[in-house]
């Protein structure tokens, strides 16, 4: 993609495709994808339960390789990229928001936002500072000492946003954000990552089941057996919602710029681990093949904090 189209758009997902083979037959979870997300957006990809939301995700956020096609982020291919590649890729251009949660049970809130920092070589009381701010951002500044056990799942949930919004990303990843808390929490939880990622101009992908939650989109992508059968641009519609209290501007990202440079010391600060980036839906069908297993570990845990469904 020439310049200004790289200065346009967050994400563009060309012909794409997934296909898992169990036994003999072929799944098509993905069957020729085609969109592009502008920079700035707040866009939900909306479907029923197997309709391959999860697998799209996942391929944008290089977790997953697609059997065919092109995702370009940040003028980069992602799919042309090692596995180390995507790993320095997603410590500086991405967070991500998980359905469960998954903080570390023994870790503090602020220690479990700070996580991510680590991976970027950054010293702790710079990580400590940055992991404060994101704190404030999200309303919890009195909760920095709390475990996730501690805290109700919608505070835990804020602790997930302040996590993936810490190293300042372009772009936050979120599998059903919302799938673990009831309708009030997860409006407020909704509003907030749509009001933060509006003044820092980030670009957000959620996925959902939920056709009421896609309506807060910017823009829609509806997807039903691997393909898009709807997209839709929203944004004069969305410009009134409601806005929710929060503790204060994201100022982290100036500061941020040099950590989240990839730099020769990341490199080093890379153990390996298996993530699983998507706690299974609720269907035995679904849970059965949801295991999806990452290359390297990038700041979040795979495991859940023990309150939520994600481990079942
Ligand atoms: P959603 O997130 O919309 O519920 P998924 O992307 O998880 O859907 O799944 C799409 C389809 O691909 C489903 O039919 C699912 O069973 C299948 N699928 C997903 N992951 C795997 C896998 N690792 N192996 C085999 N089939 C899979
Ligand atoms: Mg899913």
């Amino acid at each position: 993609m020439d310049k200004s189209e790289k200065k346009k758009y967050a994400i563009k997902v060309k012909n794409l495709y997934k296909i898992y083979m169990i036994g003999t037959n072929k799944v098509r979870a993905l069957n020729g994808v085609d969109f592009a997300i502008e920079k700035g957006t707040f866009c939900c990809i909306v479907g029923t339960s197997g309709s391959g939301k999860s697998t799209l995700l996942n391929m944008m956020a290089g977790l997953e390789p697609p059997t065919k096609g092109e995702i370009i982020i940040a003028g980069e291919h992602m799919e042309r990229k090692n596995e180390a590649q995507l790993v320095n890729f997603r410590q500086a251009h991405v967070g991500f928001i998980f359905q469960s949660y998954n903080l570390l049970p023994n870790m503090t809130a602020l220690e479990n936002i700070a996580l991510p920092l680590t991976f970027q070589g950054m010293d702790k009381a710079k990580r400590l500072k940055k992991a404060k701010k994101a704190l404030k951002l999200v309303g919890l500044q009195k909760f920095g000492n709390h475990r996730p056990g501690q805290m109700s799942g919608g505070q835990q949930q804020r602790v997930g946003i302040a996590r993936a919004l810490v190293v300042n990303p372009e772009i936050i990843f979120a599998d059903e954000p919302t799938g673990n808390l009831d309708s009030n929490t997860t409006l407020d939880v909704l509003k907030l990552i749509k009001k933060i990622v509006a003044e820092n101009k980030q670009t957000v992908v959620m996925v959902t089941h939920d056709n009421n939650l896609a309506s807060y989109g910017d823009m829609i992508i509806r997807i039903k057996d691997g393909k898009i059968t709807e997209i839709e641009q929203n944004r004069q519609v969305n410009d009134n919602l409601d806005n929710v209290e929060l503790g204060g501007t994201l100022d982290i990202s100036s500061e941020a710029a040099g950590g989240t440079a990839m730099s020769a010391e990341q490199s080093v600060h890379q153990p390996e681990a298996a993530v699983q980036p998507d706690a299974p839906e609720q269907t035995a069908e679904a849970a059965s093949v949801q295991t999806v297993k990452v290359p390297a570990y990038d700041g979040y845990h795979p495991q859940t904090s023990g309150n939520d469904q994600g481990s079942a």
